[in-house]
């Protein structure tokens, strides 16, 4: 129906999250109406997307390439004792809107799920127990904040477990979570409700 330049796009921006069809030829003819400098800048910034970032060395959140650190670990102010384990980087947001929370984040890069073939050997679990170890000050308190699913409780358990030895309190976000939801879909208050009340 369109020209092959306009139907290409239009297929490939279909394959992203929460975007079908009707929403990626929309997207398509509003970026057909753009000027052409704008359209240079945007594949520009995505064909370089990849090259520009790593993962931080200590918690592996996302920061440029050439820092070792996320700017949250940089932060001089933050409390550098307590630990909140999180699934993925998008979960880090929501945690820094409520502005609770002072300590640092380890981004765990999934959670444990047989079904999907992820085990612990895949996620950074090796490097949080070994953080913790060498970690100066020492950790006194490693939150949860993993989604209240199957796969969120099977990945807590687990590190928890691994953990005992070490002596550290751990807690769990409060109540106000509903089980099986998304960490990434949770308002803010509701959030920042269950970081003060983790027990
Ligand atoms: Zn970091």
């Amino acid at each position: 129906m369109f020209p092959e330049a306009i139907q290409n796009l239009i297929n490939q921006l279909s394959k992203l999250p929460d975007l079908g069809p009707r929403a990626a030829s929309r997207l398509t003819f509003y970026l057909i109406n753009q000027e052409q400098k704008d359209l240079d800048n945007l594949s520009s910034l995505i064909r370089n997307l990849k090259t520009k970032i790593h993962l931080c060395s200590q918690c592996f959140n996302i920061t440029g390439k050439d820092n070792r650190l996320c700017s949250i670990c940089q932060e001089p102010k933050r409390d550098k004792e307590t630990i909140c384990l999180v699934e993925n980087v998008l979960n880090i947001i929501p945690l820094e809107k409520t502005k609770q929370y002072q300590g640092l984040y380890h981004v765990l890069g999934g959670l444990i799920s047989p079904t999907d073939g992820l085990g612990p050997e895949n996620l950074k679990i090796k490097e949080l127990t070994a953080r913790i170890k060498n970690s100066q000050p020492a950790i006194k308190e490693v939150i949860f904040a993993l989604s209240p699913t199957t796969e969120g409780d099977t990945t807590l358990l687990y590190i928890e477990r691994l953990l005992k030895p070490l002596n550290i309190k751990t807690t769990r976000l409060g109540r106000g979570l509903s089980m099986g939801s998304d960490l990434e879909y949770i308002d803010e208050n509701t959030l920042s409700n269950a970081l003060l009340g983790r027990r």
